[in-house]
């Protein structure tokens, strides 16, 4: 047993320390900060031999700690909490859910909170005019800190912000605290400069038949937790919906959170927001300075910015007074952070939605599995709007048989014919395959070895600049002619990427004018702005592209799209990879025919009679998912059992395999009150190599959330700390969507 040690009451405070260390930390209130340490609150202490800004997460009157070894709070850096309750809350769950460090879970969730300049508003002190100065001044006499500042306080004319005050003495803070606390000094908050308002406003639309009666069942659950999934063909009029739902929320004072994947974030998507809302939008996404981004969240986190629009992370946005969040694309798996805290923005934001009691909207043509399960289990309602707006009828889709079709560097004649009928109409076309470079695949002739990456079990792409690159881990060489194993100059280049097949249209249409659209040839959001808006101005009449075609961008007077290479998702190892598959084709179509001409596409394809392709020429998405759903039933996966990943890597190629071991060993010892969980044997990963360092991995299958998070977290418990576990790197992936 700890001895319980008693103080008075509150006297001790949890505290998040921005570590990766799966604990908060007990620290002693002096009595001059019990006012101001408030849970939400920012406070300095001393870590080690380190001073930090940790975050007080709650009030308690007893420590197991030691007294003599606990130590006390140096300085309070808030006079309000900066996060609140709800938030708060929100990444309690999230840090036991995904069994993160609570500190780290802060660290990315409010990336400003541990910075101690950034405060939620510019505050300002003012000596109280009611008070006599002189008075006031001789009665701190024997406070000489507190009676310098006041007077360097009275020395100026007007109130003091919290830079200005730091000229005068860097150790202000807990003096300022002092006087505040005795009703010396006022705090006031400063009004932001802010703009609230959007200038050129656009009036709404009137609602089809269908989205009106979406609108109005919607509308009546606007006032309590509750989910709606609206699946709708890109063009049938989702945006319409949120617009107006937003408006209500607006109406009625409250903040929206719009939440979309990184790449559908642009200037027209914000600006369509803005212009119909009327406010303009406080826009948060990871490639934004540190001051625009500061300057955003805060608006956010006052109440003054009413619109909030941004990706994954920003599910995580201080707010004021939050009504409504709306999560488009919501099948779209860069929702999914894939690196430290493994969270999934949707999963997260359906929480939030549920502490904060607010309703949440979540969109999609081709939605997740998870999410249509959760349909079917009466947790979230259904929404369909089957048609598009206007006259846009859906694409008919062919598959082109390859095996029966000549084709020339991956493109069959009947796709290169239709794309170059496309053009002589001056209509655009899109191809889409899902591979960038220039060939995939460096093959000697004569001894049948393949060049791949010296740090990866992977091979190397080989890029049009003559570079060979691995596509894992970045490293890059120089292009050779000599095969590495056998000395011969017979290296070939296989298979196809973007770079090919836009050298070979340009080859074969040379009056047309093409562009591509990957991660080599975009790198910035400007770029990919660039290119889409040449796109729409007609400045371009084919476009060769990876998945970055297929997420959300309207392409109105686009009339062909051709898919290469299709097939790669149909064989996946992943238990995900065909509804990723089935959802970027029917993603990908949609992009054909939104205007008034109708819309075709052509899927090259080896397996012509694979089930698969008769749902997506069908447009059949939900028989689809509702087929899908039964074999991940029958076999044991997500939605119906709860999974997560232990992955190891290290050095060496041993160190790996013997850790996780060692902890199934641990796991097994732990497993007899847990009947509910199955532990995997460990095994290598399916890239066994990859940067350099040897992985492997071991599943974790259960049929209960609660039982899962209960073991995972006592298992952890039981070897984070062991040195054993220092020999290798570890994560854990909880509800992860591959299993590499
Ligand atoms: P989605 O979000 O499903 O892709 P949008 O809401 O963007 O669909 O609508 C597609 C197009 O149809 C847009 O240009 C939009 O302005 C238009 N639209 C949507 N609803 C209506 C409506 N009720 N009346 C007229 N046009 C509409
Ligand atoms: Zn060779
Ligand atoms: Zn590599």
């Amino acid at each position: 047993m700890v001895p319980i040690h008693t103080t008075v009451d509150d006297s001790i405070a949890e505290i998040a320390l921005p570590v990766p260390l799966r604990k908060v930390f007990d620290y002693r209130i002096p009595p001059e900060f019990r006012s101001f340490a408030v849970p939400g609150t920012r406070v300095t202490v001393r870590f080690g031999r380190q001073r930090k800004t940790g975050l007080v997460v709650k009030l308690k009157s007893f420590s197991a700690v030691n007294p003599e070894n606990l130590k006390s709070i140096e300085a309070c850096i808030d006079h309000k909490p900066v996060v609140r309750e709800r938030l708060f809350k929100l990444l309690m769950w999230l840090a036991d859910y995904y069994q993160a460090p609570l500190g780290e879970v802060i660290k990315l969730a409010l990336p400003e909170v541990y910075n101690p300049k950034t405060v939620d508003q510019v505050l300002h002190y003012e000596f109280d005019n009611k008070l006599d100065s002189a008075e006031t001044i001789h009665g701190l006499k024997n406070a000489p800190k507190q009676k310098q500042l006041l007077e360097f306080l009275l020395s100026n004319s007007g109130p003091l912000d919290e830079e200005q005050l730091k000229s005068f003495d860097l150790s202000w803070r807990r003096a300022i605290n002092q006087l505040v606390l005795k009703g010396i000094v006022k705090v006031q908050q400063t009004p932001s400069s802010w703009s609230q308002f959007h200038q050129d406003i656009e009036p709404s639309l009137a609602l089809s038949t269908n989205q009106q009666a979406i609108y109005e069942e919607m509308l009546e659950r606007i006032d309590s937790f509750d989910v709606s999934l609206l699946k709708g063909v890109t063009g049938s009029g989702k945006t319409e919906i949120y617009l107006q739902l937003a408006a209500d929320v607006l109406n009625r004072d409250k903040q929206v959170l719009v939440l979309v994947p990184e790449i559908a974030l642009t200037p027209q998507l914000i600006s369509r927001f803005e212009r119909r809302l009327g406010y303009k939008a406080a826009v948060l996404h990871s490639s934004l300075t540190i001051k625009s981004r500061r300057r955003a969240w805060q608006a956010a986190a006052t109440g003054q910015a009413k619109v909030i629009i941004g990706t994954r992370s920003a599910v995580f946005s201080a707010t004021e007074n939050l009504g409504l969040i709306i999560l488009d694309e919501e099948h779209d798996m860069s929702y999914k952070q894939q690196e430290g805290v493994r969270y999934h923005a949707r999963d997260v934001a359906v929480m939030r939605a549920k502490f904060e009691q607010i309703p949440i909207l979540l969109g999609s043509a081709t939605p997740s599995l998870e999410s249509l399960a959760n349909v079917m289990r009466d947790r979230y309602k259904l929404f369909e709007l089957n048609e598009r707006i206007g006259n846009a009828e859906l694409p008919h889709i062919h598959l082109l048989a390859m095996d029966q079709l000549p084709h020339r560097q991956g493109l069959s004649t009947t796709l290169v014919n239709a794309i170059e009928k496309n053009l002589a109409q001056k209509q655009q076309s899109l191809i889409f395959i899902n591979r960038r470079g220039y060939a995939p695949v460096v093959l000697c002739k004569s001894c049948g070895e393949t060049v791949s990456c010296k740090r990866c079990h992977a091979k190397l792409t080989y890029h049009e600049d003559q570079l060979l690159r691995c596509h894992h881990c970045g490293f890059e060489q120089q292009d050779k002619n000599e095969c590495g194993h056998c000395g011969s100059d017979s290296l070939i280049r296989l298979g196809q990427g973007t770079q090919r097949i836009e050298a070979t249209l340009k080859k074969l249409l040379p009056q047309a004018r093409i562009a591509r659209l990957d991660r080599d040839k975009v790198r910035k959001k400007e770029q990919l702005e660039a290119v889409l808006t040449d796109v729409s101005n007609k400045n371009i009449d084919i476009l060769v592209g990876t998945q970055m075609l297929s997420k959300g961008h309207d392409f109105s007077a686009v009339t062909l799209v051709g898919v290469i290479n299709a097939d790669q998702g149909l064989f996946g190892l992943d238990f995900h990879s065909t509804e990723t598959m089935v959802q970027q084709l029917i993603q990908v179509s949609g992009r054909a025919g939104r205007g008034e001409k109708p819309g075709k596409v052509l899927i090259q394809t080896d397996f012509p009679a694979h089930p698969l392709y008769t749902y997506v020429r069908q447009h059949a998405y939900i028989e689809f998912a509702t087929q899908e759903l039964q074999l991940r039933q029958q076999s044991g996966f997500p939605p119906y059992r709860y999974l997560a990943l232990l992955r190891a890597s290290a050095m060496d190629q041993q160190s790996p395999l013997k850790f996780l071991s060692w902890i199934k060993f641990i796991a097994d010892e732990l497993l007899d009150d847990h009947t509910k969980i199955v532990i995997h044997d460990p095994v290598f990963s399916p890239m066994a190599k990859r940067g350099g360092r040897y992985r492997a991995q071991m599943l974790i299958t259960s049929s209960s959330r609660i039982a899962r998070g209960k073991f995972l977290s006592q298992w952890i418990e039981r070897f984070e700390n062991d040195k054993r576990t220092r020999r290798v790197r570890w994560s854990i992936d909880v509800d992860p969507l591959d299993l590499y």
